[in-house]
C-alpha cells in the first residue's frame, strides 16, 4: 500500500462524512469534524489547518495550552474542544483556552466553569459527558442521573455565557463499528427524552459521539460532532508531546 498523506486522509474522512450524511438524509453542514490532535505536535495541527481543518480536540489542558499558544504566536487561531477529563484546578486555563468543554460531569465542575467564564466574559459551549454504557472504567454521568443534573445545571448557568449545548459520550472500543451503534442510538434517544421532559426549557442540539473507528455509524445515528484522531493524523505517537 502506498503511503497516504495528511491531505489524502482528510479528504477520505470528509468523503465518509458526506456519504454517511447521505445515507441518513442529513446535511454534512450539520456535522462538525473535531480533529483530535492529542500527542501530535503543533506542526501537525498547523499542517491540518492549512489543509482546511479549523476545529481541534485535545485531552490534556497543559498539552493543549502549549500548542494553542504556539499556533497563536504564528497567527493561527482555531476552535478548540476539550475532550478529556477536566480537573477542577485546571478550569481557569481550560476556560481561557477552549471554546468548547465536552466533558462536564458534575455540578461543582460546571459551577467553576461558569465562575471562570463570567470573570473573563467568555462564551463557553459545554457538553455533558454521559457514560451511556455504564462502563465502570469511564467518566460521565449515568443516564438516570441526567434529569436531576440538568435541573441544577440550568439554575447554575443562569444568565452566564456558558451554554449547555448537548451530550457527549465515549463508547467502548469495538473492532466492528456496528458494535457502537446501539450506544449511539441510546444517547440520541436519551437526549430526546430529556428535552421532552423539560418541555421547551432545555435545548440540547448537539451529540458528540463517534471516533476514527465508528464516526460514520455515529453520524447515521445523529452525531453532530465527531471526534476523529488517527483517521486524520495517522497512528498516534505513544509519548505525550511536551
Ligand atoms: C483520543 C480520543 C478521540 C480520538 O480517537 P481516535 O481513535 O484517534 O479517533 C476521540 N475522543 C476522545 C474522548 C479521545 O480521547
Amino acid at each position: 500500500m502506498s503511503e497516504s498523506t495528511l491531505k489524502d486522509r482528510i479528504e477520505r474522512v470528509r468523503q465518509e462524512i458526506k456519504e454517511a450524511c447521505e445515507r441518513a438524509g442529513r446535511s454534512p453542514k450539520e456535522v462538525k469534524l473535531v480533529a483530535v490532535s492529542k500527542r501530535f505536535p503543533a506542526e501537525r495541527v498547523e499542517e491540518a489547518a492549512h489543509l482546511g481543518l479549523n476545529v481541534f480536540g485535545e485531552n490534556y489542558v497543559q498539552e493543549a495550552v502549549k500548542k494553542i499558544d504556539l499556533l497563536r504566536s504564528k497567527g493561527i487561531s482555531l476552535e478548540w474542544h476539550l475532550i478529556g477529563h477536566l480537573q477542577k484546578n485546571k478550569v481557569k486555563q481550560a476556560v481561557r483556552y477552549f471554546d468548547w468543554i465536552e466533558t462536564i460531569d458534575s455540578i461543582p465542575l460546571l459551577e467553576k466553569v461558569v465562575y471562570q467564564a463570567s470573570k473573563i466574559n467568555k462564551t463557553v459551549n459545554c457538553l455533558v459527558q454521559v457514560n451511556i454504557s455504564k462502563d465502570p472504567g469511564k467518566a460521565g454521568l449515568h443516564p438516570e442521573e441526567l434529569r436531576d443534573f440538568f435541573i441544577e445545571a440550568l439554575k447554575r448557568v443562569g444568565p452566564s455565557r456558558v451554554r449547555l449545548m448537548g451530550l457527549m459520550t465515549i463508547t467502548k472500543y469495538s473492532p466492528q463499528p456496528e458494535g457502537a451503534r446501539p450506544w449511539f442510538k441510546a444517547l440520541r434517544l436519551l437526549r430526546d427524552e430529556l428535552v421532552g421532559k423539560f418541555g421547551g426549557g432545555l435545548d440540547l442540539p448537539h451529540l458528540s459521539m463517534g471516533m476514527s473507528n465508528d464516526y460514520s455509524v455515529a453520524i447515521e445515528e445523529g452525531a453532530t460532532i465527531v471526534r476523529v484522531g488517527q483517521a486524520i493524523f495517522g497512528p498516534r505517537p505513544v509519548q505525550k508531546t511536551k
